[in-house]
């Protein structure tokens, strides 16, 4: 760890075993002055005016006729190196993480990072990803970097040329994954839709809809037989990737591509357009070149092992692509990645489990075809050894005062709701994750938590309502910023404090993450989330399908969880230091058993195309392979339609009655083995 100046890594360890040992706070001055004296970590370590400010750790044995001191739970005291040597005093950890962490530095990564126009697959992202590399490796971490195919798409020149009378151009650009037009260009009249579904009247015509551009809006009106569309954005123009093929194509998604060709365009100019087409005399030409294919992509992946579970890890993930210099999105949450590594290289003998940085191209302009990759061609060490999956996006934005709305499973959320308490005293409100921001890891089973943490308040914003339409609609926040996704994501629009106040969450969460006993899954949660979902589908669907064995399969979980919840309280709690062998093996056991009960759960609660496939990047409903039981009410009794359903759906409720069995009996079986008595 070159320039760390913390020079107590070497010790902590060993010390839970001897309670003869503690460690001490020891005062320093600030210029060549041994450290500390014997005992104390690596003693001839010389303070540098540098180090002033950070903090060190060290311990120092103590007599053993020294007991008073109550507790060796956390027998490394941290305290800050203080000019004068007088501040210096034992700290709880988690208040060093949080102030470990620098807002001075998080300004100067996003500022290197924001440097570059970081198109998936260009030359100035693969610079982005040489600085993060040499960065991170710096810090003492571990670093793979790949290189894979991914196709990806970059939007080029687009125009739209009004025709007739009052000829003029009007400015706009055009998608990733948007198809290009002849070189001629593509005429035809326009037909306003606003927010309404696309017809049979936009058939062969160019349809005039409001909104960013999205692959649910651009399918359906490539359904509806468009030739074209031009959204009407707010008055900055939005970059925007239309495809819903999640990751690079297959045989069977490559068809689903967007044939259509969609450019956008500003307010002003929308409003103009807008009153000239129900006039029913405007016809436009569009022109739009986007090259779309198959490039190769960087990806990059930082090992902090921990401890005492070694090959277990917290996959901790952002994108490094951008539109335009992206400082927000996403090089903010980018440099709280680097500052993670920074902050918890420090404290890696602290760590029970370790931490993977991951950072992905191919999110913007290949709709997450590396973290795709990454989930497909790490499948299996990703199933056995990742115990979370934590995704940072768009952090530390101006104005972004509002935290209680940040994304997360339910099995997650009471941590989550503790960080953001601990470090804002804001409620997080149970919010599902999305369908979106590099969620390629539910069919593997990975517990997730959060995608950007902080938006601006509710109030009236148009990109906030345009990504409420994107994320199927439950936000209630006002968004990203206007800026999001245009050539003003710069830095002037991060703010300082916002920013350290997002990294402060991470800090924490990934701290929580990295030292608890007993990882931090509450499944109680996501048995009520299995318990309203289905019974919303029984109600939906009424006397025509019969919901009693999941609902009943849940019942079991509900209690069966409950009881594990019990146990992971006792154990954990009971384990601060390192317990006796019994609470230990108890404890692994208890965590085994967690981290298999996502593993059957997550992939019936939020995919439809189960462990081995990617769902479309299109707004998911809970147990999507069973909603489609509301539409049995709607069919005739008995007829072909219903019929063919039907059998689909007995399928779909064994899957899902199995997986959730499947869940309790992996904690019956744990309880028994721990020693728990049924009650
Ligand atoms: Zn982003």
């Amino acid at each position: 760890m070159p320039g760390c100046g913390t020079p107590a890594a070497g010790g902590d360890g060993d010390l839970s075993h001897k309670p003869s040992d503690r460690t001490w706070d020891m005062p320093l001055l600030p210029r060549d002055r041994p450290a500390a004296r014997s005992g104390a970590g690596e003693a001839g370590e010389r303070v540098r005016e540098r180090d002033i400010g950070r903090t060190l750790r060290m311990n120092i044995p103590l007599g053993p006729h020294d007991h008073r001191v109550p507790s060796f739970q956390d027998h490394v005291v941290e305290f800050p190196i203080s000019p004068l040597g007088r501040e210096a005093m034992p700290r709880d950890p988690e208040q060093s993480i949080k102030d470990a962490v620098s807002a001075a530095k998080l300004m100067s990564y996003t500022r290197e990072i924001s440097r570059w126009v970081r198109l998936s697959g260009s030359d100035e992202e693969r610079l982005a990803f040489d600085y993060l590399e040499g960065t991170v490796k710096e810090f003492g971490l571990e670093v793979r970097r790949y290189q894979h195919d991914a196709l990806v798409s970059w939007p080029g020149n687009a125009s739209v040329e009004v025709a007739g009378a009052g000829a003029r151009r009007v400015e706009c650009i055009t998608h990733a994954f948007s198809a290009s037009t002849p070189a001629s260009g593509l005429e035809g009249q326009v037909v306003d839709a606003g927010h309404e579904p696309l017809g049979q009247n936009v058939r062969g015509r160019i349809a005039l809809v409001d909104g960013l551009a999205s692959p649910a809006r651009a399918r359906a009106a490539e359904q509806a037989g468009a030739a074209g569309m031009i959204f009407i954005n707010p008055p900055e123009l939005h970059e925007m990737i239309i495809s819903a093929v999640w990751g690079s194509p297959t045989p069977e998604t490559a068809g689903a591509l967007p044939k259509i060709v969609a450019v956008s365009i500003r307010q002003q100019d929308g409003e103009q357009l807008r009153a000239q087409a129900q006039r029913g005399d405007l016809r436009v030409r569009l022109h739009a070149a986007v090259d779309t294919r198959w490039r190769k992509t960087p990806l990059l992946v930082a090992d902090l092992a921990g401890q005492e579970e070694p090959d277990r890890f917290v996959l901790f993930s952002g994108h490094v692509d951008s539109w335009h210099h992206g400082a927000m999105d996403n090089g903010s949450a980018n440099a709280v990645m680097v500052e993670m590594a920074r902050v918890f290289s420090r404290r890696q003998k602290r760590l029970r489990r370790g931490v993977r940085f991951a950072f992905w191209s191919g999110h913007s302009h290949g709709r997450y075809s590396g973290s795709t990759w990454y989930a497909d061609n790490h499948w299996d060490d990703l199933y056995r050894h990742a115990v979370l999956h934590l995704n940072v996006d768009s952090t530390g934005g101006m104005g972004a005062t509002l935290l209680s709305e940040a994304l997360t499973m339910a099995e997650t959320w009471a941590l989550a709701a503790r960080c953001i308490k601990d470090v804002t005293g804001q409620d997080l409100q149970r919010r599902r994750i999305t369908r979106m921001g590099d969620q390629s890891f539910w069919g593997i089973g990975l517990p997730s938590m959060f995608v950007d943490v902080s938006a601006q308040p509710p109030g009236e914003s148009a990109t906030g309502a345009a990504l409420k339409s994107l994320t199927g609609g439950t936000a209630h926040h006002g968004g990203l910023g206007w800026w999001w996704h245009t050539t003003e994501d710069t830095p002037d629009k991060i703010d300082k404090a916002n920013l350290h106040r997002d990294a402060q969450v991470y800090a924490l969460a990934l701290w929580r993450w990295c030292t608890a006993p007993v990882l931090p899954l509450d499944y109680r949660e996501t048995a009520a989330e299995l318990r309203e979902t289905l019974r919303g589908i029984q109600e939906a669907a009424g006397d025509s399908f019969d919901m009693r064995p999941p609902l009943g399969a849940v019942e079991r979980l509900t209690a069966a969880a409950g009881r594990l919840h019990a146990a992971a309280e006792r154990i954990g709690g009971g384990l601060r230091g390192r317990g006796t062998r019994k609470q230990r093996e108890a404890a692994a056991a208890i965590n085994d058993a967690l981290m298999r009960i996502g593993r059957t759960l997550i992939p019936v609660n939020y995919t439809a195309a189960g462990p081995f496939d990617h769902d479309p990047a299109l707004p998911v409903q809970p147990v999507p392979a069973l909603q489609p039981a509301a539409r049995l009410r709607t069919m005739a009794q008995g007829s072909d339609d219903s019929l063919t359903l039907l059998t689909r759906l007995v399928r779909e409720r064994n899957k899902v009655t199995h997986a959730v069995d499947t869940a309790t009996e992996i904690i019956e079986r744990t309880l028994e083995r721990i020693g728990e008595k049924r009650q």
